[in-house]
């Protein structure tokens, strides 16, 4: 009796802390976010735990035993479930379910672990499922990010560069070609401000979504970045040649795009076209020469195409050398100001000076402002080069006139980018002030393009300028858009010819007519006429025959140092 009572203490003891390790597990289980499935085979019991009302909305959790439960899943939707349950094997398993209860897809990872006894019979089985929805569209967009590019859906760079890799080494093995091509919408910028960058964003998607129908698997489409897409085509022959995919663009670009809004914008391309291995045999560097000759070509011309020559990469690289050394430059100071002197026709009395920056390179003695300036005007060091220009030029001229009590014009050259700053019009007015000029004996030249591309705001700085007194002057008129028409409505006191009429004016009619109607049009606006580049005596004549009032070039005087400028200056006394 005794011992019945020890041994029913024992159990009851047992009894209780079993009932305590189930409480534990149960309560362990049910604060995680999985599900459990237990199975044992040996008693033919199914035991549910955890979160399973989260993930199921059929009755299992009720389901005691293992035939129900094989009853059950048999009836289910749950393939996965029913995988996980007949599996013979332990591990994971992820799969995609349609989730009633969450009314979405849903990913969840089954983990499957399986007892064996030593017959290596099993005994018992734990599932474990885990929603992992949110982790695997995290996964998914990560993985989306990393090679598409969200706005367009086209490839980005990074994967772009990869799968241009894959063509290489498969061209190199082949002996083929494979062809970089980037296009870049011209004037991008201009329908971004003018259109709104939403509208911008709009034709981005849409031209790329043009482009992506070119996907193959011989041709691979990528949105580089903002206006510029890149193809690579492998082995470009037949249907897939550059110049075939060229003129089907071409062609499509004949017609505007429809915006959402019902705008439409029509739009124009340029391109630029590297090859494997005539380039280079390197994916990046490709990309990069496909750059160079599209920006290369930009400078030429809008609306072309234009491919990779050595001579293009050559002129780059001397590009990039001289960007340098025009940094070293502007921080030493080493520009210098020639000036060219100006007189009027017939009395060849001084009319004025232009002033022409040099630069003094150690390495190269002096570089051509025809080739630093343009460079200069790209990266933006036209900025401090062109404000040393204005204070170095009028603090001369105040210098000058003092000195020999003389008064002429002092022209500066004046870039867009100088011009379309904030501070461009109170800058030129302040050292008017500092070095107490004459307004009106500083000129200022702008070409025409200043005025393309903002042409109320630019004309009315001028305006403003010549209200003041300053004089502005239309520099190499006929190598822009010279129109006549608009001649009007610019706030203009001189005009000038450029060289490239005055060159051919005695041996070619029709530039003979031009340059005739451009001065008959400049006197009937009331403007003054300078021709430019004037280097013999019968050009000189000529334009005296035909009412042009000024001459500047080699025949009269070459740019010079300022000390030879002196000489003129003095003999004017
Ligand atoms: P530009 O303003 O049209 O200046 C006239 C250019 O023609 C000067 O070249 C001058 O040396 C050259 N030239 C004048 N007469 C003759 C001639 O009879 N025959 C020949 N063959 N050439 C003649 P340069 O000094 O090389 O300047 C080239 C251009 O660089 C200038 O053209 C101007 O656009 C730009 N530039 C020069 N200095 C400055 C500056 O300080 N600021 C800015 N923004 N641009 C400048
Ligand atoms: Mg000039
Ligand atoms: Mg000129």
């Amino acid at each position: 009796m005794e011992e019945m009572r020890y041994q029913l203490d024992l159990l009851k003891a047992m009894n209780q802390k079993l009932s305590i390790k189930e409480r534990m597990y149960r309560l362990i289980c049910d604060s995680t976010t999985n599900a459990f499935l237990y199975c044992s085979f040996e008693k033919s019991e199914v035991v549910t735990l955890g979160r399973w009302s989260d993930y199921f909305d059929f009755e299992i959790k009720d389901i005691k035993e293992l035939t129900r439960l094989t009853e059950a899943v048999e009836a289910s939707y749950s393939l996965a479930l029913r995988d996980a349950i007949y599996t013979e094997k332990s591990g994971s398993e992820y799969a995609s379910l349609e989730c009633p209860k969450k009314g979405s897809k849903t990913w969840f990872k089954f983990q499957v672990r399986i007892i064996y006894d030593e017959n290596k019979r099993p005994t018992d089985k734990i599932i474990s499922i885990d929603n992992i929805t949110k982790i695997k569209f995290q996964n998914d967009e990560l993985t989306y990010m990393a090679y598409y590019d969200t706005l367009t859906g086209l490839y980005n760079r990074n994967y772009f560069v990869r799968l241009l890799g894959e063509f290489v080494r498969a061209a190199s093995d082949n002996n083929s070609i494979v062809s970089v091509m980037m296009l870049d919408i011209d004037d991008f910028k201009k329908i971004n401000d003018s259109m709104g960058i939403v509208v911008g964003d709009e034709i981005i998607q849409q031209f790329g979504s043009y482009l992506k129908e070119f996907s193959n698997e011989h041709l691979i489409v990528c949105h580089m970045s903002s206006d510029v897409y890149c193809i690579a085509i492998s082995d470009p022959v037949g249907a897939h040649s550059v110049e075939q995919i060229y003129n089907r663009i071409k062609k499509r670009l004949k017609k505007p795009f429809v915006l959402s809004d019902g705008r439409s914008v029509e739009l124009d391309v340029s391109f630029g076209v590297a090859e494997y291995p005539e380039a280079s045999t390197n994916a990046l560097e490709l990309i990069n020469c496909a750059e160079i000759v599209l920006f290369n070509g930009k400078r030429l011309g809008k609306n072309s195409i234009q491919y990779f020559n050595s001579r293009v990469l050559s002129d780059f690289i001397n590009s990039v050398e001289i960007e340098k050394k025009l940094k070293e430059a502007i921080f030493n100071s080493n520009f210098i100001l020639h000036f060219q002197p100006q007189y009027y026709i017939g009395d060849n009395k001084l009319r004025g000076v232009e002033a022409l920056v040099r630069w003094r390179d150690g390495d190269n003695g002096m570089i051509s402002p025809a080739v630093f300036i343009p460079i200069a005007e790209k990266n933006g060091a036209i900025i401090p080069i062109g404000n040393w220009v204005v204070e170095q030029s009028i603090k001369q001229y105040a210098e000058w006139s003092k000195k020999y009590g003389v008064h002429f014009i002092m022209s500066i050259n004046i870039s867009a980018l100088q011009c379309s700053r904030e501070d461009f019009v109170n800058g030129i007015l302040s050292m008017i002030d500092r070095y107490s000029v004459n307004p009106s004996e500083i000129e200022l030249e702008v070409t025409e393009s200043i005025l393309i591309d903002d042409f109320d705001a630019i004309s009315g700085k001028l305006s403003k300028l010549r209200a003041h007194g300053v004089r502005i002057s239309l520099d190499d008129f006929g190598t822009g858009f010279s129109s006549l028409s608009y001649l009007k409505r610019l706030p203009i006191d001189t005009l000038k010819i450029d060289k490239s009429f005055i060159d051919t004016v005695l041996t070619d009619s029709s530039t003979r007519i031009i340059t005739e109607s451009i001065i008959s049009m400049v006197k009937t606006l009331g403007y003054e006429a300078i021709a430019e580049g004037v280097e013999d005596e019968r050009q000189y004549r000529y334009l005296d025959s035909i009412g042009c009032d000024v001459v500047q070039g080699f025949l009269l005087g070459k740019p010079q140092p300022p000390e030879d400028i002196e000489s003129i200056l003095g003999n004017m006394q």
